[in-house]
């Protein structure tokens, strides 16, 4: 009985054990479009896991018993930064104390800031001067974050991926090079952008385009709208001719459609925060930009 208790004990612990002594490094990203990346950069070369379910919006995850698991047993975390991930915080806060190692993508871009006049409020704009997380829309910032990866997974992980990451700045080029091609076919003056809530300024900076208003003034599509911000939303819509609204994960079906009928503005929904049903990062910034171009360019 003892040995065969002693048995089961040696299996059990060979096969926990199994994925480091084979040298499967893992990898956990806390959400799907970082990891999407990521998983495109590595391969084969480590077990890539992703923390917040696809189609679940990062701002408002909170982490289970298992994620937290996950987190502290990896070899290395890679997180986005800069509060996207408000509700994992903790739990990451604690696994660096814990000397789980943890990149931060936003450190290795340029960081943006919400302008003033952005985040439309009838009273003090809360957002204005915050730094912006939703930096995965501007694929040459994908690019920058690629490459300071080299060095990481070199040192944490200890595998080279220079090869890897010199082909995949090349094809973010590439995507970077066709959605200027698509967001040309919108004539300069109806490049602006209303939407659910301050998620799309580094695709603004990048393609040239300018944010007009947002439907939730702020960086998370979760906070408070009061009825003077809406009239004042309303006003910059009417104001600057806006010729769509897009709506995202978080935003008030409701709301959009009130302020769609108030203004008589096209309400379109727009994939911010989620991918394809293929996974893949360039589908997802080649659908964002034609969904955004195709209202645009559309005579009213
Ligand atoms: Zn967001």
């Amino acid at each position: 009985m003892l040995s065969a208790l002693v048995m089961i004990g040696l299996v059990a612990g060979w096969s926990c054990r199994a994925p480091q002594a084979g040298g499967a490094k893992s990898i956990v990203v806390t959400y799907s479009v970082l990891g999407s990346i990521v998983k495109e950069l590595v391969d084969d070369q480590a077990a890539v896991a992703v923390t917040v379910p696809n189609g679940v919006d990062p701002h408002e995850y909170q982490p289970s018993v298992k994620d937290i698991e996950a987190i502290n047993r990896a070899d290395l975390v890679i997180e986005n930064g800069l509060g996207l991930e408000s509700g994992m915080a903790r739990a990451l806060a604690e696994a660096r104390r814990g000397g789980v190692r943890v990149f931060t993508a936003t450190d290795h871009i340029s960081v943006r800031r919400v302008g003033a006049g952005e985040g439309v409020s009838g009273g003090p704009d809360q957002a204005t001067g915050a730094a912006d997380p939703h930096f995965w829309t501007d694929p040459l910032a994908i690019e920058a974050v690629v490459h300071a990866l080299v060095p990481e997974l070199q040192e944490s992980l200890g595998i080279d991926l220079s090869q890897q990451a010199a082909d995949l700045g090349y094809r973010l080029d590439r995507l970077n090079y066709e959605t200027s091609k698509t967001v040309a076919t919108v004539p300069l003056n109806d490049r602006k952008l209303v939407t659910g809530h301050e998620s799309m300024g580094y695709f603004a900076d990048r393609f040239g385009f300018k944010l007009v208003g947002v439907i939730v003034p702020g960086l998370s599509p979760q906070a408070e709208v009061s009825p003077a911000d809406l009239a004042v939303l309303q006003k910059v819509i009417e104001d600057n001719q806006v010729k769509a609204i897009f709506t995202e994960l978080g935003t008030s079906p409701a709301l959009a459609k009130a302020i769609g009928d108030a203004t008589g503005v096209r309400v379109v929904e727009l994939t911010t925060h989620a991918l394809p049903a293929d996974g893949s990062y360039f589908t997802f910034m080649t659908n964002l930009a034609q969904v955004i171009c195709g209202p645009l360019r559309a005579s009213p």
